[in-house]
């Protein structure tokens, strides 16, 4: 059900904020366990704008990458109605254009239907849906004050579940430690390129200071001639104060394996928006409050991918809010849970982000590290695991590289 804006405080079980993928999965099975659940999202259309590259590996890749979070696997399994391409090869390129490709094996989304439907089962399951609903406020973590095109409201609850991404209004009530650190919130921006000539079967991934400083650029194709191209900057490794659309344009009209193919390319929309990349927060429980998804800082600080994380720390909080509203059980059972299902790669993957920290400065660093690494490892680092091999190799290298550089 659509819920009315009314002035009257409401009571439900469980309040989510945020119909994302995270906030939506949660609410499913929330409200298919028979908890009265409201989904409350600032946005009027859901999905929109998109504010993703769209790029979800598939079920078989997500067994490789989290192998002990079997129900990423399953949640990851998209019906083929919002698969609009599919990419079976990864390419990363270096500062100086050499290339690096292997398997990787990834759904291209509709983010905007599948975002869409996950809050529409959500609604078929017994969920009401609030959209265009602000909350501005948060008191004693269960009384939500929503502005609504001028009206406020208020909502009461005995759980609430922050899912509202990686500036989170309900973290930031909990207190500074539930928030990121402003230096781990990286900017990004994307445009939908349309008559561009990628090849549709292979997502690009291109690292350089000049590209994107301590990130990556990202070409990912989602048909023939139309393709996510965006980018992602932290600030602290910008050596300008340019803005990131004019790293994006320089790139689509100057870089020698990028430009060629934009000749006739059209931008046929354009986003910014913020990833978390400074791995997961210390704590993603309070008394009657879970973080999931961006909140929580539950996004691949390797390869910045947080969908199929979202979707899995959304699913495992709505089990441990039955076992607590039903048993009693802590709260605590959630950081637990996807500490023991996903967070050694979390954790991997930002230990890798910050070996790359220390590389990417340099484009001949990168480049070099890239080249000794191949493919063979490459892939591994993609996929949140860092090798024993790189990691003694990196520290080592690094140190002699840097002194000599
Ligand atoms: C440019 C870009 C490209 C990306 N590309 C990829 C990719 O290709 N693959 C991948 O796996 N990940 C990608 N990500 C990351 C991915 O999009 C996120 O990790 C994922 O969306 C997290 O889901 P979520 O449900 O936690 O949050 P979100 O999807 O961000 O949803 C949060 C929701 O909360 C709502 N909200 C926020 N504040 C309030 C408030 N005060 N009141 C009410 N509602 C509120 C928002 O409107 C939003 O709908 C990308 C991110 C960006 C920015």
């Amino acid at each position: 059900m659509e819920l009315e804006m009314n002035k009257m405080a409401q009571h439900y079980d469980v309040t989510i904020v945020g119909a994302g993928p995270a906030g939506s999965t949660c609410a499913q099975k929330l409200a298919k366990a028979g908890l009265r659940v409201a989904l409350i999202d600032r946005r009027t259309k859901l999905g929109n704008p998109v504010q993703c590259g769209e790029f979800l590996p598939t079920s078989h890749e997500m067994l490789d990458m989290l192998p002990s979070c079997k129900r990423a696997s399953r949640l990851v399994n998209v019906p083929s109605q919002f698969i609009e391409n599919k990419t079976h090869i990864l390419r990363m390129v270096s500062p100086k254009n050499s290339e690096f490709q292997f398997s990787l094996r990834a759904n291209i989304l509709n983010r905007a239907d599948f975002d869409s439907s996950l809050a529409m089962t959500a609604i078929d399951l017994g969920a009401d849906l609030l959209l265009g609903s602000r909350v501005i406020r948060v008191d004693n973590e269960s009384r939500l004050v929503l502005k609504n095109n001028g009206e406020t409201m208020e909502i009461t609850s005995y759980v609430v579940v922050a899912a509202d991404g990686a500036t989170s209004v309900v973290a930031k009530y909990l207190g500074h430690i539930f928030t990121h650190d402003p230096n781990d919130i990286s900017p990004a921006i994307q445009f939908v390129l349309e008559g561009c000539e990628f090849d549709d079967d292979v997502t690009e991934m291109y690292f350089g200071s000049d590209i994107s400083p301590g990130g990556y650029a990202w070409i990912i194709p989602k048909s023939d001639n139309v393709a996510n191209v965006g980018l992602g900057i932290r600030r602290q490794f910008q050596r300008d104060n340019a803005p990131l659309i004019k790293y994006l344009q320089r790139m689509i009209k100057k870089h020698p394996l990028v430009a060629p193919r934009c000749k006739k390319a059209k931008i046929k929309a354009r986003v910014s928006a913020l990833i978390p990349m400074g791995g997961p927060l210390k704590k993603t429980y309070s008394k009657s409050t879970l973080l999931v998804g961006d909140a929580a800082g539950h996004v691949m600080a390797s390869n910045g991918g947080g969908i199929p994380t979202a979707l899995a720390g959304g699913d495992i909080a709505a089990d441990t809010i039955i076992s607590y509203l039903s048993e009693g059980t802590p709260l605590s059972e959630y950081e637990k849970q996807w500490r023991v299902e996903f967070g050694n790669e979390l954790d991997s993957a930002l230990r890798i982000l910050h070996i790359a920290d220390r590389v990417m400065p340099s484009e001949s660093l990168t480049d070099i590290c890239m080249r000794l690494a191949g493919p063979r490892f490459l892939k591994h680092i993609i996929r949140c695991r860092l090798p024993i091999a790189v990691d003694l190799a990196s520290k080592t290298f690094v140190s002699i590289l840097r002194y000599f550089l």
